[in-house]
């Protein structure tokens, strides 16, 4: 799958619809200080599920949603869309029908946020899994913000290594592998459950 559009509605500076085109090959933003090249990185994280407030600079996940200035008012709500290329049907299944993917996220004041992939409303967590499984997410590596490649520099091994896996591709499996270890407290506790009453039957 790869990136072909981001569109921005009322997300941080970007108050009326922008788009920015993802062209093949490398994408650069240039633009003075303050014109919104770090907001875009941000836009991209948060359409793909990011839900740290600190990882978009803000208080609250509301602080995405375009303030105001002096001569337009404040947003009620902030919209991303992601467009993805599918024409070789790498998405996951129930989301494989068609060439072209897209994924939105709408948060709305005092509603929260919504996701839907195509027209389908989805949960963040398929969104996440949807790119854990392709090898990216809003904590992907491939997305590099100010200040990086130093803090890259000087990590730690262990730290190195989350990169490796995510190239590898197996980023998606430690979630499921969470998710799996959890069901399988939930099923022992039950099995517990049931040894006291067979007990108490006894
Ligand atoms: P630099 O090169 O200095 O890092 P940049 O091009 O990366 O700058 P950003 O940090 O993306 O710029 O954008 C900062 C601008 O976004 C500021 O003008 C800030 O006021 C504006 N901004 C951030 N959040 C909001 C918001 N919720 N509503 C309106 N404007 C916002």
């Amino acid at each position: 799958m790869r990136f072909s559009k981001l569109r921005l509605t009322g997300f941080k500076s970007f108050v009326d619809p922008t788009d920015l085109i993802i062209a093949d090959g490398l994408t650069g933003v240039v633009g003075p200080n303050g014109c919104g090249k770090s907001n875009l990185l941000e836009a991209l994280r948060w359409v793909m599920g990011e839900n740290r407030p600190t990882a978009m600079r803000g208080g609250g996940m509301e602080d995405v949603i375009f303030a105001g200035a002096a001569t337009r008012p404040a947003r009620n709500f902030a919209e991303v869309a992601l467009h993805l290329d599918n024409s070789e049907r790498l998405a996951p299944a129930g989301f494989n029908d068609h060439d072209q993917l897209e994924i939105v996220r709408r948060i709305t004041r005092d509603v929260g946020s919504a996701y839907k992939v195509g027209a389908k409303d989805v949960r963040a967590r398929d969104v996440q899994m949807l790119f854990a499984d392709a090898s990216t997410g809003a904590h992907s590596p491939a997305l590099v913000r100010q200040g990086q490649i130093a803090e890259l520099i000087n990590a730690k091994p262990k730290n190195r290594r989350r990169i490796l896996e995510e190239a590898a591709g197996i980023s998606g499996l430690y979630q499921r592998r969470h998710e799996a270890e959890l069901k399988l407290k939930g099923a022992e506790t039950n099995l517990a459950r049931v040894d006291d009453v067979i007990e108490q039957l006894a």
